[in-house]
């Protein structure tokens, strides 16, 4: 599984990044982006939870 952020929708309220930080980090743009490409089995649940979490919809799982 991997989480992905549209860099255009994100409004880098940093919910994903406080909450959430081995997946996901702030970029030099002060967006957020999850840097591994593939998350590891134990942060699946995690990932899930976050898609929830942003308040814009950001971030999608696949
Ligand atoms: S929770 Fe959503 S809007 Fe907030 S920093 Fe993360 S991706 Fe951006």
């Amino acid at each position: 599984m991997r989480v992905t952020v549209d860099k255009e929708v994100c409004i880098s309220c940093g919910m994903c990044v406080n909450t959430y930080p081995e997946i996901f980090k702030f970029n030099s743009d002060d967006k957020a982006e999850a840097p591994e490409t593939e998350l590891p089995k134990n942060l699946e649940n995690a990932g899930h939870d976050a898609v929830d979490l942003c308040p814009v919809g950001a971030i999608v799982a696949e």
